[in-house]
């Protein structure tokens, strides 16, 4: 029996539960990345992307296996493979949202045309998202009970198994056209742009980078990350959110770790459970996506659709904004500087993606699908649920959102997380001749030649915001 495990965002050899059902049923295994690069997530995903299918190649090839990277249309691709080198069948870890969601459909109705068993798992949740309800059999749509229930339960999780000394059985085929050795070419084209060599360069991929980088976190910055991980110029966060969406690290053998740290060491475990409970955040969004798949592109809450002005190209005073927005030229120091740590480094930290979206939306009564689309194309940790989510829960439209009403002052929130202006200093070079007071908002008290202005005024746009909400908040009542 020859099994093809097509690999997604589950790029790693150990806890695989796909991969390791392969091996307990055949002798013939082929593992495969299928880059097709009309269905991606943006830019800095698929540069990671290249860099992290490089790294599981090498690790494959040195536990004696190999990784099979083919380029093109997906369908077509999954069909040549499967007639070439006689596949019976597909094993795959399911994903949710752009662009699995369709791979997914395509894979079926190859598997189906050419009769191959195709076999999903449902394996890389923390529980099985139709086992997580509220009382009333319904899906949470507010994190607090879900995270409440969810670590009630955190006994029933299911364990994954160690890791397999060698891979030998993924290398009885061999491929005829070397791409179990070597990238794709335009994959492997990517690598070589400056911006991606630049982007980077701040990173280390791999399954092995996230373990150490996990236990460097724990080791380092785990019992302070309740109070450092408000401050961005803190490296109070673990940044293992590109790690986690490409699948190089379980986030179940996360918890597990942090389970047996609560046991075994001295660490309090409120602490623990602080950086437990961001971590269910991503079990949420998932769990969101996957009980209303329409609010990857519509509003949770449909009486938003059309409250935010939609990006469009006639409108060439918001075409400017957008621009500004996107190039970190909105005059307001913590918004540009936060631009500018995802232009320079694919991410941002999170108390400034709140910012930077609620500046988008808010001040510049933009659509907030036109800034998820940018966090697509930058982010490196770029995913459809966790993105979707954060877009929403600012914008005030989606499960959970921070009232509609609340709105960020980004130069209070400045003061307050970054009163020093080390952030700000460290991704806008113009801005260090700005003293800690003046910083944040050099045109305040200061003469018009010596500073730069923000391209919106804050206070009025905040004031057209509130008036907009009132008007939706009363034609809502009335209807
Ligand atoms: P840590 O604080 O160390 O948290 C550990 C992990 O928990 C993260 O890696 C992440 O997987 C998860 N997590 C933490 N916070 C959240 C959260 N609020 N929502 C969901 N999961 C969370 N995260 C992404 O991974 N991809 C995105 O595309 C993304 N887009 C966002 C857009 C907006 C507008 C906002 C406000 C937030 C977004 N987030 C996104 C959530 C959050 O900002 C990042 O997960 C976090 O900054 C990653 O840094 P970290 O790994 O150091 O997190």
């Amino acid at each position: 029996m020859k099994t093809l495990v097509w690999l997604q965002r589950e790029l790693r050899t150990q806890h695989h539960p796909a991969l390791e059902a392969a091996f307990a049923e055949s002798k013939d295994i082929i593992v495969a990345y299928f880059h097709d690069p009309k269905q991606t997530i943006g830019a800095a995903n698929t540069v990671w992307l290249a860099k992290s299918l490089n790294q599981l190649q090498q690790d494959f090839k040195t536990r004696n296996g190999r990784l099979w990277c083919l380029e093109g249309n997906f369908e077509q691709q999954l069909e040549e493979l499967i007639q070439a080198y006689d596949i019976q069948q597909i094993f795959y870890t399911f994903q949710l949202g752009h662009p699995f969601k369709a791979m997914q459909q395509q894979a079926l109705s190859v598997s189906r045309r050419l009769k191959v068993h195709l076999r999903a798992f449902q394996t890389e949740n923390w529980l099985p998202y139709d086992q997580l309800l509220n009382q009333s059999g319904r899906p949470y749509k507010v994190f607090t009970p879900f995270y409440n229930r969810l670590s009630q339960r955190l006994t029933e999780l299911t364990p994954l198994s160690a890791p397999k000394e060698t891979l030998e059985k993924t290398a009885v085929t061999v491929c005829q056209t070397q791409h179990d050795q070597q990238l794709s070419p335009s994959l492997a084209k990517l690598l070589t742009h400056p911006w991606a060599q630049k982007v980077m360069h701040h990173w280390q991929v791999g399954e092995q980078q996230a373990w150490s980088k996990l236990e460097a976190f724990i080791t380092d910055a785990l019992a302070s990350y309740d109070h450092d991980r408000d401050f961005p110029a803190i490296e109070g966060t673990s940044q293992l959110s590109p790690h986690l969406q490409f699948g190089e690290i379980h986030s179940r053998a996360i918890v597990f770790e942090l389970l047996a740290l609560e046991t075994e060491s001295n660490m309090s475990n409120q602490a623990i459970r602080v950086w437990l409970r961001q971590l269910a955040w991503r079990e949420f969004a998932r769990a969101i996506l996957w009980h209303f798949p329409q609010t990857e592109t519509h509003p949770f809450q449909a009486k938003f659709e059309g409250f935010y002005r939609p990006l469009s190209e006639d409108d060439s005073e918001q075409s400017k904004i957008y621009q500004a927005w996107c190039e970190g030229r909105t005059g307001v120091p913590i918004i540009d500087a936060g631009m500018e740590q995802l232009w320079q480094t694919g991410w941002m930290h999170n108390r400034v993606r709140m910012l930077v979206a609620s500046w988008l939306t808010k001040n510049a009564d933009i659509d907030w699908r036109a800034g998820a689309r940018w966090f697509n194309e930058t982010l490196v940790d770029a995913d459809p649920a966790n993105n979707t989510l954060g877009w929403q829960w600012v914008a005030g439209c989606g499960v959970d959102a921070a009232p509609y009403y609340r709105l960020f002052n980004p130069v209070r929130q400045s003061e307050k997380f970054d009163t020093n202006g080390t952030y700000l200093r460290q991704w806008l070079p113009d801005f260090r001749q700005y003293d800690d007071k003046h910083i944040h908002a050099p045109w305040q008290g200061m003469s018009a030649e010596k500073c730069c202005y923000p391209i919106i005024d804050l206070a009025e746009s905040r004031q057209y915001h509130l008036e907009k909400v009132a008007e939706l908040k009363s034609s809502s009542q009335t209807h």
